[in-house]
């Protein structure tokens, strides 16, 4: 058994070691990877009777343990891996990585120490596995990443080729390429550099999907500035109002944090004034997680937990006031969905595990289906087959 491990916050190792344990008494074979793998020594002292403990992308050290332990299979059956590879997502939508590692340094965060400086792999390798996955029957591609608007920095750019003509390995230049692909194409793990405004004309022209998933922590100056964030929300404002100027139908979905160290009730208060402005649709907020080895936990006056997890509970009922509205709005209008199993898709605003979907009779899983809204709640969208 291979399990694949998170490192990043206390939760998320707890529960990779909890399904290691699993894992250890069901099988008693395991090989462990993954971001918690390479924190030294953490997986071994719970589970030393592990077979190997590999870290993130080590596909060679995954392979060579497995090897070690069972017999490596025959050619033939390498051979009949399709050449888009085994994924594990249903088969009408997949996650396509355009990079790995960041190269910013929030001081929240620990990624960067765990995946390294961003590498981001060469366009036309992306290019091809995406023609690969819409040739194998996908109809949505989600790009992720670390930073997906930083793609292509640490090459600086370079030129590469797909079908033939010239491509700059940059966000702008391979979004419009995975536009021509004629599959649904949505863009996680947004950073906010300016340059993520070139995106927006190629969503308002229907290139790729109209949905932005931004991270922006936070809207008070003095706490972005502590978390090595970009710090002004009024730009951040006036961004967002262009964005909708520009492309009306668009959906923002964003993450915040709560209870980040030295926030006071005042610099909280600024970050629920600009949620009520910002209007976003989607919105996951972090109660504030210490989370080892980050630069923040050496900063004055940490928030209690209660507090922290009181926070945490204002932001998101402010915000599920604000996101059933926002769903509301939808109520008579028709959307078009891309059903996920029969009775249920998910519109344009909707990307699958974290968003919500609509509920309606029939559809087949993969196909397009048009629908009329008829009713929405908080998360969900109701209606009926046109
Ligand atoms: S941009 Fe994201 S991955 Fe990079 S350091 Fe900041 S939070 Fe971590």
């Amino acid at each position: 058994m291979i399990v694949n491990t998170c490192g990043f916050i206390d939760a998320a190792v707890k529960e990779s070691l909890e399904a290691i344990g699993e894992a250890l008494r069901e099988n008693g074979k395991v090989v462990v990877t993954g971001c918690l793998g390479a924190k030294q020594g953490v997986v071994a002292k719970v589970h030393p009777s592990v077979l190997a403990i590999t870290g993130p992308q080590d596909t060679a050290g995954v392979m060579q343990a497995v090897h070690e332990h069972l017999p490596k299979p025959h050619d033939p059956y390498v051979d009949l891996v399709p050449p888009q590879g085994v994924k594990l997502t249903p088969r009408h939508y997949a996650y396509l990585k355009i990079s790995e590692g960041c190269n910013h340094r929030c001081t929240f965060c620990i990624i960067p120490s765990m995946r390294g400086e961003l590498v981001s792999r060469p366009l036309a390798q992306v290019m091809q596995e995406a023609e690969n996955l819409v040739k194998a029957g996908v109809k949505e591609l989600l790009v992720i990443s670390q930073d997906t608007s930083a793609f292509g920095v640490d090459l600086k750019y370079r030129t590469g080729f797909w079908r033939g003509r010239p491509l700059k390995t940059r966000m702008s230049d391979l979004c419009r390429a995975l536009g021509e692909l004629g599959v649904w194409v949505r863009l996680h793990y947004v950073y906010p550099y300016p340059h993520v405004d070139d995106v927006i004309p190629l969503m308002a022209e229907g290139r790729i999907l109209p949905y932005l998933d931004i991270p922006f922590q936070h809207a008070s100056p003095r706490i972005l500035r502590l978390m090595k964030r970009p710090a002004s929300s009024e730009k951040v404002l006036a961004r967002i109002g262009k964005w909708r100027e520009l492309c009306p139908g668009i959906t923002l979905r964003s993450t915040f944090i709560a209870g980040f160290p030295g926030e006071t009730e005042a610099e909280f208060s600024e970050l629920l004034a600009f949620l009520q402005e910002a209007q976003l649709d989607r919105v996951g907020c972090f109660a504030y997680s210490p989370v080892e080895g980050a630069a923040a936990n050496a900063l004055p006056d940490p928030v209690p937990e209660p507090v922290k997890q009181e926070r945490r509970r204002r932001l998101m009922e402010r915000q599920a006031r604000i996101s059933a509205a926002r769903l509301r709005a939808k109520i008579g209008k028709a959307a078009r969905v891309l059903v996920d199993q029969p009775g249920i898709g998910r519109t344009m605003g909707d990307a699958p595990e974290i968003d919500g979907v609509v509920h309606f009779k029939g559809g087949k899983p993969g196909e397009f289906a048009d629908v009329t809204i008829e009713r929405a709640d908080e998360h969900d969208l109701y209606g009926r087959r046109l």
